[in-house]
């Protein structure tokens, strides 16, 4: 058995899985906002003592820990640096053997989007393809590449299609640059255009309503998904922006890498499901180039699981 964690801004989730990456055990915890790195760290370990009695065994049974992470990850160094989602996590922190300490197993660290893109790849909804590009659409807009059967990560920013030019001189991003297509298609860029929107010119919506409701600070996938049931004009318009923006960048990235299929996942991806992947498939027609040909285009099989199973098989790949 091995475990995995995906950590995340918001959450830790932590699963242990059997050699054939059946969960034998799953648990999410809250990302803990004070204690910096070591209380994320102290987080991680419980989350994966409680995965790992859910399966019953103890975390030191476990085969190996294998972490993705955001931010800057060097699993020969075993650290983490800025991972700015994470509370004060800037300089590089020694992760590996924090946890490892913590655990009693060893612990491999990789990149969350690339693990999550390998999970869809060895298990997921690319099982039969050998090249594929995982897009992963929530708060902000991730991609991970397998080129070939092996992860591509470049010199180690690879895959960041949410910053692929989709207007130029366009819509300030997150990033600081302008016309990214995260701008337009990511949740948080979403959420800040629908409160100006609203907030300056006026115009109507019941995406906030929805949040409230719910008891939510943020328009969630969950929000969104409400606010199109409820034919919300402003909801649709901007799915639409988005849509548009993905289907651009998503074209765009496969003119450069001709793969056999693309994989769409994160909250919103997952959330928003089939329909949308199959929008998505359409707005990137007009922009590719191969277009008698085009790949196929598939929602992540593995859902909101896939970055803590995708963190699983980095034990594996360390046995290789
Ligand atoms: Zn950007």
């Amino acid at each position: 058995m091995r475990g995995g964690i995906d950590l995340g801004g918001t959450k830790i989730q932590a699963v242990v899985v059997d050699a054939a990456g059946e969960v034998l055990g799953e648990t999410r915890v809250p990302t803990p906002r004070d204690g910096g790195p070591p209380g994320v760290a102290a987080a991680m370990g419980e989350a994966v003592e409680q995965a790992a009695g859910q399966a019953g065994v103890a975390p030191g049974d476990l085969e190996g820990v294998g972490v993705g992470s955001p931010g800057v990850v060097d699993d020969k160094a075993g650290t983490v640096a800025s991972a700015g989602n994470l509370p004060d996590w800037e300089e590089p922190y020694p992760l590996r053997d924090v946890l490892a300490k913590d655990v009693g197993t060893k612990v491999r660290l990789g990149n969350d989007v690339q693990v999550a893109t390998d999970a869809e790849f060895e298990l997921g909804s690319a099982k039969p393809y050998d090249s594929i590009l995982g897009v992963f659409w929530g708060t902000g807009v991730g991609g991970g590449i397998v080129l070939d059967g092996r992860p591509w990560i470049g010199r180690s920013a690879a895959g960041e299609i949410g910053h692929v030019v989709v207007r130029i001189g366009g819509r300030q991003c997150t990033c600081g640059r302008r016309g990214c297509m995260e701008a337009y298609a990511g949740r948080l860029a979403m959420e800040l255009r629908a409160r100006q929107l609203m907030e300056e010119k006026g115009h109507q919506t019941k995406l906030f309503e929805i949040m409230e409701e719910r008891g939510r600070e943020r328009l969630t996938s969950g929000v969104w998904a409400r606010a199109l049931k409820a034919e919300d004009k402003m909801a649709k318009k901007l799915l639409r922006e988005a849509i548009e923006a993905l289907g651009a960048g998503v074209a765009s990235t496969l003119n450069i890498l001709d793969v056999e299929a693309v994989v769409i996942g994160g909250g919103m991806g997952v959330r928003l499901g089939e329909p949308y992947a199959e929008r998505i498939r359409e707005a990137m027609m007009p922009h590719l180039f191969a277009d008698s040909n085009p790949p196929a285009v598939h929602v992540a099989a593995l859902g909101d699981l896939g970055g803590a199973i995708g963190a699983s098989l980095l034990v594996k790949q360390s046995d290789k």
